[in-house]
């Protein structure tokens, strides 16, 4: 029976990858991609030449016969995120889990990297010895409910990932439940050229995350 590993890359810098998922990525039989041309950069970095393959949220079911097909060969399998670690906000667990109940006797295993909700709560300057991670704010149904709640949640920080362009809908929505005065964390491109860890009130930080600084990828911190 062959081996799936769940293989963390880095969330912007190429060079924060382990030694041990370059040596797995070498070895592997196909790697299985969230987007295929982000892990191709990678790969080409290292000078990883194996089969790649799509894996997203779009055709995960019909991929997993042809991955259940190869581990009963006994081939090795790598499943990598287009950033951070496989299953935390993207299709990853569906797969795992897909492995666990067909496949009982194939072996799945992590290896561990960058996430950005933890490289963010690492320089946050917030006690993070408990949080909440709640991902992406829902887009439309429950929007306005999932903001309203998250006053009561009593484990902080609470951790939010967003994408650019609904950053400052989702900012206004926060400033409505806690107040313009209360001060948040906003980590923006971690690892990359324009990383930037801002720390201000809601007022401070709806009217920073404008024009050029509203482009990116953010994580949320609300303590
Ligand atoms: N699996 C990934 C992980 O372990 O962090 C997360 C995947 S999720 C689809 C992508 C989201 O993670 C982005 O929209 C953003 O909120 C956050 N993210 C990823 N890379 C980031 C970075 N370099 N800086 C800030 N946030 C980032």
């Amino acid at each position: 029976m062959g081996i799936l590993y769940v293989v963390a890359t880095p969330i912007g810098n190429l060079k924060d990858i382990t030694l041990r998922a370059l040596e797995i990525l070498k070895q592997v039989d196909l790697i299985l991609a969230e987007d295929t041309r982000v892990t191709k950069k990678l790969l080409n970095q290292y000078d990883v030449k194996k089969p790649l393959k799509r894996y997203d949220e779009h055709i995960a079911e019909r991929v997993h016969g042809e991955v259940g097909d190869r581990l009963r060969k006994g081939e090795r399998v790598a499943l990598v995120s287009d950033a951070g670690t496989p299953g935390i906000s993207d299709p990853g667990s569906r797969l795992v889990r897909f492995i666990q109940e067909e496949l009982p006797d194939a072996k799945i295993i992590p290896i561990p990297g960058p996430s950005a909700l933890v490289t963010a709560l690492s320089v946050s300057g917030v006690n993070a010895d408990r949080f909440t991670f709640l991902g992406y704010p829902p887009h439309k149904k429950g929007r306005q409910t999932f903001f309203k709640k998250l006053e009561i949640i009593e484990v902080r920080p609470i951790v939010l990932y967003e994408s650019p362009h609904r950053l400052e809908k989702t900012l206004a929505s926060i400033s409505e439940v806690f107040g313009e005065g209360y001060e948040i964390i906003v980590a923006r491109e971690l690892t990359k050229l324009h990383e930037e860890i801002f720390r201000g009130s809601m007022l401070e930080t709806q009217s920073h995350f404008q024009g050029e600084k509203k482009k990116g990828e953010f994580v949320i911190i609300i303590p």
